[in-house]
Parts: C-alpha cells; structure tokens; sequence
C-alpha cells in the first residue's frame, strides 16, 4: 500500500546518489553500537524542531536476515543491513522517524526537506545545492522542513573541493564548481577564498596549484597522491 503510494521513491534513491556524492552506500560504523552512539546526540537536537520532543532515539537494530535494505519501522526501530552502516543512510532513517507526524507518503516532500536539513547540519553538504540537485532530478522536498542551515560562501566551496581532488589550479577549481556544483565563481573569488585559506593556514600554493594542508602533517603525502 506504502510503496504504490510512495510515488517518488525511486526518484528519491537516485538523487541520493548524485546528492552525497555516492557517500550514501557502503559501511563507515563496524557494530550497529558505533551507528547508534552517531545517531542519539543527533536525534536529541533535531527531535524538537520536527514536533517530537519527548520522543527517545530509535533502536537501531541488526536486520533480519536476508534483509537487503535499511528500514524504518512503525514501531520506531531502525533496521540497518552492513553496507547501509553509514552517516548518510542513519540520517535518512532518521529523516524517516521524524517526518512520521505528517503522515506524507515515505519519501515525499516533508521526509526530503527534513533530509535535506539534516545532511547539511550534520554531514556538512551544502543546502542550495541539494536543493539544486532535487529540482534538476524532479525530486519534490517541502523547503520549511529544512530548517535552518548554515550559509556557505566561496571559501567553504573552494577548501570542499580541494578535499575532494587534491591540487587544483584557480581554473580547474572554478571549472569544477560549476559543472558539478552548481557555483559559478569568477577568479576573483577564488583568489580571494584561496587567499583566507592560505591567511588560515588551511593551504598552501605549490607549483601553481592551490592545496590543502593537512591537520596530521602528512600533506607530503597528498601531494604525491594527488
Ligand atoms: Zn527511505
């Protein structure tokens, strides 16, 4: 009955995959232990803004076997085969337990927009470009359930896709922020994030590319990485 009903569920699946840039597959958390230790802070600061307040973190749970699929059950348990064991598929179960409320099919509007809101207040992504990504893929997202996200200017997008890439020149990243990302940003605005990036010691120009400087000293190693 769910599934005739859930008219944008397939929809909804491949814009996961364009919108976490593949993150949503594959197994980050060993035990379901490490999944809901991530979930429980996270569930205790989204809860009230989606009218649920009193209501504790769902259980996540080993799947049945055979199970080929995460799950959010109706009587609030999450279900969780080995390669959902990610930060992404917690967060779409989740979106699923909190968007229960409204009683909207599965993945319909509100659950997306609740989605949506958690990804980018939890995973870092970019919310007008999730937005972006949804419109150019026909995904319906209801954008008050959402909430509030932080705003982004050129400096997050340009250290973001250096931590993708490794080294790029000014041109390649520009180049890769528009047809990938959405963004269109002259010269200009590259040179000046690259100049607070440097300014912060978060990167540093080599061989006329621009890259990061990584936190546990190895950046040696990126360079020959990259
Ligand atoms: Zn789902």
């Amino acid at each position: 009955m769910r599934t005739h009903r859930d008219f944008q569920r397939e929809k909804v699946y491949a814009w996961e995959g364009k919108a976490s840039q593949a993150q949503h597959k594959g197994q980050n958390f060993r035990t379901i232990e490490e999944c809901q230790a991530y979930l429980n802070p996270i569930w205790l600061t989204e809860r009230g803004r989606y009218g649920r307040a009193r209501v504790p973190a769902p259980a996540i749970e080993r799947p049945h076997w055979g199970q080929r699929r995460a799950f959010a059950h109706a009587d609030h348990r999450i279900t969780l085969p080995t390669w959902c064991r990610n930060e992404w598929m917690i967060l779409h179960e989740a979106a699923h337990r909190l968007a229960v409320r409204w009683k909207d099919v599965a993945h319909g509007p509100r659950f997306v927009g609740i989605l949506i809101g958690l990804v980018c207040r939890h995973l870092d992504y970019d919310a007008s470009e999730q937005m972006r990504i949804a419109d150019e893929m026909g995904v319906r997202y209801d954008v008050r359930s959402i909430g509030s996200v932080p705003v982004h200017g050129p400096t997050w997008h340009v250290e973001r896709v250096l931590r993708a890439h490794g080294a790029m020149t000014p041109m390649e990243i520009a180049c890769e922020l528009s047809i990938v990302h959405g963004h269109d940003l002259g010269q200009p605005q590259i040179r000046g994030a690259a100049l607070q990036l440097i300014r912060g010691s978060r990167a540093r120009w080599w061989r006329g590319k621009l890259v990061l400087v990584s936190q546990d000293g190895d950046a040696g190693q990126e360079l020959l990485a990259a």
